[in-house]
């Protein structure tokens, strides 16, 4: 029996076979390129405030050691478990071979709820999650990253614990860090940027001006935050937004720069507005012209693809679109244009690499130089997974998981099967 199961695995491994089947992969390749290479489980115990002593779970799963050091972010969220880790170690996978760099995919997480820690706690488990993952990681094995949950300080921790054990600074093992601690500039914004970057080429591409267009967000952390004010920069009307919170919805839009204000007061979403609140469910179906899914997995489904009322979709989320979901969204290709989340989101892996070539080079980068060579990838993957899609008739998920499996698929076929 598996150790992966649970709902997001099963959909990494659909959406698997839907590629494998597209590319006519023959059945006894196939778990070679979608089984996990390594995962590992640990126990994390920490002092709490109160004097208690409590374990938290944590997770690392490394998916394939093919083409370089495995990379990928690390989620501390209290559902993970992990399927869930092993889905989105997958993901990476495909994600950064359709970017060309030079990493298999990982993911890591805690089974955690940050939000009901102190910042002591938060950074002993930080600490301690980091110390049981030594054997595993490092440098030109595996290198972690902030993903749902944690941020630039767990990097910092995370990079001067493993330091702590090497006896020198290893910036190199995390990336995501803050400047300060060796991290680089444009990291921050890298994901969401991209989110925006892209939602302007597929403006572009179906013939919609963005001044006056109208997006809703869903999720206003790292991603959707910089997504956010990436699209009204360029005038578009954030008129949907939400957060675990609340959901907001008004179509004469939000001023962005006073929603980042309240949220990094208070934390959260909630209490913005009194008047334009909406059931979280119901913010995915309103009127718009971009819908950008950048919190959890699974949200746009069966039940509501059917009833979405946009013209793109921008997954800046991992897998916020379930299979069934694709089989509606096939049909409705015409009416809506979807920029499939390995390629929309690949803004944070894509100035990662950078973050870590600028580390083990210790020669940084002007945060132009980083944005410039970012939109360049981008492009670059844009073209390579529109040019694919319209030559093979398919959508534009099947023709980025393609480039994607088929670049892992051909470099394990050359190295060959040891021994
Ligand atoms: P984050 O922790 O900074 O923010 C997550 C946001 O989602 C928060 O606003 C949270 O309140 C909200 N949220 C959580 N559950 C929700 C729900 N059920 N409905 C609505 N909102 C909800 O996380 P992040 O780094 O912004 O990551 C968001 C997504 O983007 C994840 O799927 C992550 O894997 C993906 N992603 C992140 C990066 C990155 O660089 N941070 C890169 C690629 C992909």
């Amino acid at each position: 029996m598996s150790i992966y199961s649970g709902p997001v695995f099963e959909m990494a491994r659909d959406q698997f076979h839907v590629i494998a089947d597209h590319l006519d992969i023959p059945l006894d390749e196939r778990d070679r390129l979608l089984l996990p290479k390594r995962a590992v489980a640990v126990s994390c115990p920490i002092h709490m405030d109160d004097g208690t002593t409590r374990v938290f779970p944590g997770y690392r799963v490394q998916h394939h050691l093919t083409m370089g050091p495995t990379k990928g972010g690390t989620r501390f969220a209290p559902n993970v478990d992990i399927g869930e880790i092993g889905a989105l170690a997958v993901w990476m996978s495909w994600k950064c071979a359709l970017a060309e760099l030079p990493y298999g995919g990982a993911k890591g997480g805690i089974t955690v709820d940050p939000a009901a820690l102190s910042r002591h706690e938060l950074e002993n488990l930080s600490r301690r999650y980091m110390q049981e993952m030594i054997p595993f990681v490092g440098p030109r094995v595996d290198v972690m990253a902030p993903d749902m949950g944690t941020n630039e300080q767990i990097m910092a921790w995370f990079m001067d614990t493993y330091s702590m054990y090497q006896g020198v600074t290893v910036p190199e093992i995390v990336t995501g860090k803050p400047v300060a601690s060796g991290g680089t500039l444009g990291r921050r914004e890298a994901t969401g940027h991209g989110v925006a970057f892209l939602s302007f080429r597929a403006m572009e591409k179906i013939g919609v001006e963005p001044v006056g267009a109208s997006a809703i967000i869903q999720g206003f952390g790292n991603v959707g935050s910089f997504a956010a004010l990436g699209l009204a920069e360029r005038g578009v009307r954030i008129v949907g937004l939400s957060d675990h919170t609340v959901a907001y919805y008004d179509p004469k839009g939000f001023d962005i720069p006073a929603v980042n204000r309240h949220v990094g007061a208070h934390g959260v979403l909630r209490g913005f507005s009194s008047e334009a609140v909406i059931d979280a469910e119901a913010l995915l179906t309103q009127p718009c012209d971009l819908l950008a899914p950048c919190a959890v997995e699974r949200v746009i489904n069966g039940a509501n693809a059917g009833q979405l009322k946009c013209r793109i979709i921008a997954e800046g989320a991992n897998g916020p679109t379930t299979p069934e979901a694709d089989l509606v969204l096939r049909q409705r290709n015409d009416e809506i244009f979807v920029i499939p989340d390995i390629l929309c989101n690949a803004g944070g892996v894509i100035v990662s690499y950078f973050e870590w070539v600028q580390d083990l080079q210790q020669y940084f980068w002007s945060k132009r130089e980083v944005m410039d060579r970012l939109e360049q990838a981008l492009d670059r993957s844009w073209d390579n997974v529109v040019r694919r899609a319209e030559a093979d008739g398919v959508s534009n998920r099947t023709a980025a998981m393609a480039i994607g499996v088929e670049k892992v698929r051909n470099a394990k076929i050359l190295r060959g099967l040891f021994p």
